[in-house]
């Protein structure tokens, strides 16, 4: 048996939540991806731990938790100040609409636990004496660096589609490979993905795209049709293969929506549609569609300092790495070099508003909004001093 002898602190911090199920008589392990990361030397965002311990039993045991998912069997504990999702052994039967399981069921020990879970390196435990449980060689197969079913593929597939936009997903966050089986159930049953709601479909081909492996993993995404079944897809394979020859992965959410829109060619009162259709927050639509905007000026000329000002840092970085993914030539330099020597970066730093405005004498109304940006742009131009005297002055003048 494999045995992790110096625990990381996220760990050894968690070590007396096992030894207090264990205490009371259950059996408690860490699990999930947790267990995964240590062993890959990734960094470790949250610890699930599982047990023989009923929801109600744990609640017991701990003074401060949350009824997370507790129909589900999940409580979260609070303990010397950090939360840890404590999962009571199950497994899920029924899957009658290929989603979510009918119902769990409770189970007794850690090896029908591990056996309802995803992948291999996704079904690994371990004890608080760092000592690894591996009933599917979830080891072997991170050593191979490969995404395998536990199980029959085309089963697990079927109990719960979403598992193949997750393999996909980590086949980029990890620089995994899909092993060829699990591809091969994923090319067969890609239809199936159309029963899960797209906001879960979102949040796996997000981390796809600004995972490290992007390019690969959206590869597989379109060779095994997955592509097919999401909104604004289907029919735009040429189109999108672009992606898995691109060699940098975009470093944000925003970026990669932007590249897909940009690669889809969808033109500008297509992109609402496109975003809403995927569930976007009308934020995150609004970023992508400023970002698909300032790379349309900068691939064809310079763009104006009053478009950086309206752009702004954000979306100016975010477009230029889209910008340099994309392989389009421009000077990322000048451009920044530009913005930083701008007058005022953002409509906050403009030294008056429009209640000064009103104070001086402008009536209230449209007008005031043209004078507004008029002044705006005379300071981002630099022909007007930032300050309440020269506006003032101009106004008088
Ligand atoms: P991340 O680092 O993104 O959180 P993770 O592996 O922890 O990765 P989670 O979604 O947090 O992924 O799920 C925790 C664990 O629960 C997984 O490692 C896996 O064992 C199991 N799991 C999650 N989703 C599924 C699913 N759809 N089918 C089967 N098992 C799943
Ligand atoms: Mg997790």
């Amino acid at each position: 048996m494999m045995k992790i002898d110096n625990l990381p602190e996220i760990f050894t911090v968690a070590v007396p939540v096992l030894e207090k199920l264990e205490q009371a008589g259950f059996e408690a392990y860490f699990v999930g991806g947790s267990v995964r990361d240590l062993l890959l030397k990734r960094q470790i965002h949250d610890i699930d731990i599982a047990t023989s311990a009923y929801p109600e039993e744990v609640k017991e045991l701990f003074s401060r938790s949350i009824d997370t998912g507790i129909k589900h069997g999940t409580v979260t504990v609070l303990y010397h100040g950090q939360s840890y999702e404590i999962t009571t052994f199950r497994t899920e039967s029924g899957y009658q609409d290929y989603r979510r399981p009918d119902h769990v069921t409770f189970v007794q020990n850690l090896s029908e636990d591990l056996k309802r879970r995803d992948f291999t390196i996704n079904a690994l435990a371990m004890n608080r004496h760092g000592e690894v449980i591996d009933l599917f060689d979830g080891l072997g197969d991170l050593h191979k660096c490969l995404i395998k079913a536990v199980g029959n593929p085309e089963q697990r597939f079927n109990e719960d589609a979403l598992r193949m936009m997750r393999a996909v997903r980590f086949m980029s966050q990890l620089k995994f490979q899909l092993e060829p089986q699990t591809e091969q159930a994923i090319a067969d049953h890609h239809q199936l993905l159309s029963q899960i709601s797209i906001e879960r479909i979102r949040d796996e081909f997000v981390k796809l795209g600004t995972g490290k492996s992007s390019a690969e993993a959206f590869r597989i995404f379109l060779d095994t049709n997955l592509s097919e079944e999401v909104p604004g897809f289907a029919g735009h394979k040429e189109l999108l293969k672009i992606y898995s020859s691109l060699e940098f992965n975009p470093s944000n959410e925003q970026s990669f929506w932007a590249i897909i829109i940009i690669l889809l060619k969808l033109q500008d009162d297509q992109i609402k549609q496109f975003m809403r259709a995927w569930k976007n927050s009308n934020a995150m639509t609004a970023m992508v569609e400023q970002i698909v905007a300032l790379f349309d000026i900068i691939s064809q000329r310079p763009p104006t300092d009053f478009e950086l000002f309206e752009a702004g840092q954000d979306i100016l970085f975010s477009t230029i790495d889209v910008a340099r993914i994309l392989g389009q030539p421009i000077n990322s330099e000048i451009l920044v070099d530009r913005y930083l020597a701008l007058p005022i970066k953002t409509s906050a730093e403009l030294a008056v508003d429009g209640r000064f405005l009103i104070k001086t004498g402008i009536e209230p109304g449209p007008r005031l909004g043209q004078l507004l940006t008029e002044i705006k742009k005379m300071v981002v131009a630099g022909k007007l001093e930032n300050s309440e005297e020269a506006v003032k002055e101009y106004l008088a003048g």
